[in-house]
């Protein structure tokens, strides 16, 4: 063969086995490819790679060979390639044996490529021409193994995910840990305090009135809602905190290792949840929205008071339950702030346990009656009513409405409650008039709590059950408090206006007890406003009291806004509000609630 053919020779050669270089990502595949045709090209015996030749690592060298053929001589060839490797020789290393020929390349930072021919030595220039090839494969092979571990490690931290969603730890929205996974963290918490003496607290938070934004703005934006919240409490996560996401807009968050002393604990607790309600209360912006959102906490200290006589899982849900009673005790206090759970909470709930499981069957065994207490003018003429809720069940005796309204409230079970007092009220104002055509009565008012009137239907439902009865709206009103409408006033005008449009009229209820902002009252179409009990009593020795009424009977004539004053007892309270130009009063002074027929009879007086 001449020079030129050799060369051409080598050229194709070179060609051919670089094509095959870096071919796939997969390195075993590359090698057989490559191996395949150098084999074929070069008249090969055997091709073998050897790889992984870490020795520290205390395990055995990758290999590979083409043909996969068992070779017998694969020993010697091990052992010989780690050798080489580590002498790291610059040329390929020519070994003969019998009528065999190896060539050892090593391919630096990979490991040693032998090349087996029998009877004929590979000719010298081709050998040399192989090395800059071997330079490219050791290159493709660096880049398969890093691919491969990339690949590896990709699909190790996916599995890693997918484990935890499987295991379902982590709250999908917030990307809080979800209730399980507090659990877990909890119960651990117990353990460690049992051992370690160390306190730690639990804190169940609820977003206040997160159902207005939901309903006004949407879910989409309530959704967002908790993910900034989530993001803000995540700040408190750290070795010694796990916050979670109950569910809904209920939140937690594990506290350990506060202190060995109690009063220290309890100390630190309260500083977490005051830093806990700052952190929320800062604006939330979501696209052209500004909201501000506010938390009730309730906290309940780790370890139980006596943790011995229960198992830890008990303890874990009784921890929970009274954190969730103690902040239910901030709900009924008007929201926004913390309390720690005492044992009088306990007994609270467990009351309120129970008026709620009576309470469902309430109306189905007619355990439920309106008492009517009428509303009377400067003369005492009856001019209208006030319809009560009255309860008497046979294990609990009578339950005042100021007990089980929250309860009902609370369970949603006040939306049938409330339509069935409506349609009673309906039953005997037809029944009055039918008796007392001529009666001068004018309406009967019907109380509806924050939950009913937030319902999206309370308008039509109202409307239905008038039309049912064949009753004017004028006849009926609607008491409304002022918690209503500071939960979203734009809505709560809407819905007023909408009941006007009927005849319906609406008064504002305990006026002064609440909120008390003017503000409101000026938005608000209402058409009478009902001073709150506290400012009547003891009207005459309470200067305060009385420069309260004055001014409120100020903006109720400026507005044209009736006013009726609410718990007159004393003759001495009437004479006080008469001399000030009141005309419509409500109290026992007058009247007390009564049964329809007591009500009925009072009329004809
Ligand atoms: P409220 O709407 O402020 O009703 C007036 C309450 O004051 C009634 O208490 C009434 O009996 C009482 N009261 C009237 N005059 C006097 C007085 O001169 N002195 C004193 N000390 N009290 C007087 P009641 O019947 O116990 O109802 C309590 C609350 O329960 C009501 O307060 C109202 O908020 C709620 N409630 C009653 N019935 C219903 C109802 O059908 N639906 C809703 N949502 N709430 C109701
Ligand atoms: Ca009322
Ligand atoms: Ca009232």
């Amino acid at each position: 063969m001449n020079t030129i053919n050799r060369t051409l020779q080598v050229i194709s050669i070179q060609h051919e086995l670089s094509m095959n270089i870096g071919l796939g990502l997969q390195l075993d595949k590359m090698l057989d490819h490559f191996m395949q045709r150098a084999q074929r090209r070069l008249s090969l015996y055997s091709i073998n790679v050897i790889y992984d030749l870490d020795k520290s690592a205390n395990h055995s060298s990758a290999y590979l060979s083409f043909p996969n053929k068992k070779n017998v001589q694969k020993n010697w060839l091990l052992t010989k390639a780690q050798t080489l490797f580590e002498q790291h020789p610059t040329n390929f290393t020519e070994i003969k044996t019998d009528s065999y020929y190896y060539y050892f390349f090593i391919i630096p930072e990979f490991g040693v490529l032998v090349l087996e021919r029998k009877h004929q030595a590979i000719d010298l220039m081709i050998l040399h021409a192989l090395q800059p090839l071997l330079t490219k494969l050791s290159i493709s092979c660096q880049a398969c193994i890093e691919h491969q571990n990339l690949k590896t490690e990709i699909e190790a931290r996916k599995q890693a995910e997918q484990q935890l969603i499987q295991q379902s730890l982590l709250d999908p929205l917030t990307g809080l840990a979800n209730r399980k996974m507090f659990i877990i963290k909890l119960t651990e918490t117990i353990t460690n305090t049992l051992n370690n003496g160390k306190f730690g607290a639990v804190f169940f938070i609820d977003l206040d009135r997160f159902k207005v934004i939901n309903d006004s703005l949407g879910h989409n934006i309530g959704d967002q809602v908790l993910k900034f919240v989530g993001q803000r409490f995540l700040k408190f996560a750290d070795d010694n905190n796990t916050i979670a996401r109950m569910g809904g807009d209920e939140f937690v968050l594990l506290a350990n290792n506060l202190s060995n002393d109690k009063d220290i604990a309890k100390a630190k607790a309260t500083a977490i949840a005051e830093k806990l309600s700052t952190q929320i209360a800062k604006p939330i912006y979501i696209g052209e929205n500004t909201l501000s959102v506010s938390i009730s906490t309730g906290i309940s200290l780790i370890p139980l008071e006596n943790p011995q006589v229960q198992s830890i899982e008990q303890q874990v849900n009784l921890i929970i339950r009274n954190a969730d009673i103690a902040m239910y005790s901030i709900k009924h206090a008007n929201r926004n702030g913390f309390n720690f759970f005492n044992k009088n909470l306990q007994s609270l709930s467990e009351q309120h346990t129970q008026v709620e499981k009576h309470l469902k069957l309430a109306i189905e065994r007619h355990e439920l009656e309106v008492n009517y207490q009428p509303l009377v003018d400067k003369t005492g003429q009856i001019f209208g009513a006030e319809a009560l809720l009255r309860w008497n069940n046979k294990i609990l005796g009578q339950v005042s409405p100021v007990q089980f309204i929250p309860v009902a409230e609370e369970s949603g079970l006040i939306i049938e409650i409330g339509k069935w007092v409506l349609v009673e009220a309906c039953k005997l104002h037809n029944q009055l008039h039918a008796e007392n055509p001529d009666t001068k009565f004018k309406y009967i008012s019907v109380n509806v709590s924050p939950r009913q009137f937030n319902q999206a239907s309370f308008v039509q439902d109202v409307i239905n059950i008038l039309e049912k009865f064949n009753i004017q709206g004028q006849h009926i009103r609607i008491e409304i408090t002022e918690g209503v409408a500071m939960d979203n006033i734009e809505l709560a005008i809407h819905k007023i206006r909408a009941l006007r449009e009927f005849g319906i009229e609406c008064m504002l209820d305990d006026f002064g007890s609440g909120y008390s902002s003017l503000s409101y009252l000026n938005k608000l179409p209402l058409k009478t406003i009902k001073i709150d009990r506290s400012f009547v009593s003891n009207i005459d020795s309470s200067e305060y009291h009385q420069v309260i009424i004055h001014a409120v009977q100020e903006i109720c004539r400026y507005s044209q806004l009736e006013c009726i004053a609410e718990g007159v007892e004393t003759q001495t309270e009437f004479d006080y509000l008469a001399t000030q130009g009141f005309n419509a009063y409500q109290g026992y002074y007058f009247h007390k609630p009564m049964p329809v027929k007591a009500f009925l009879h009072s009329l004809l007086l």
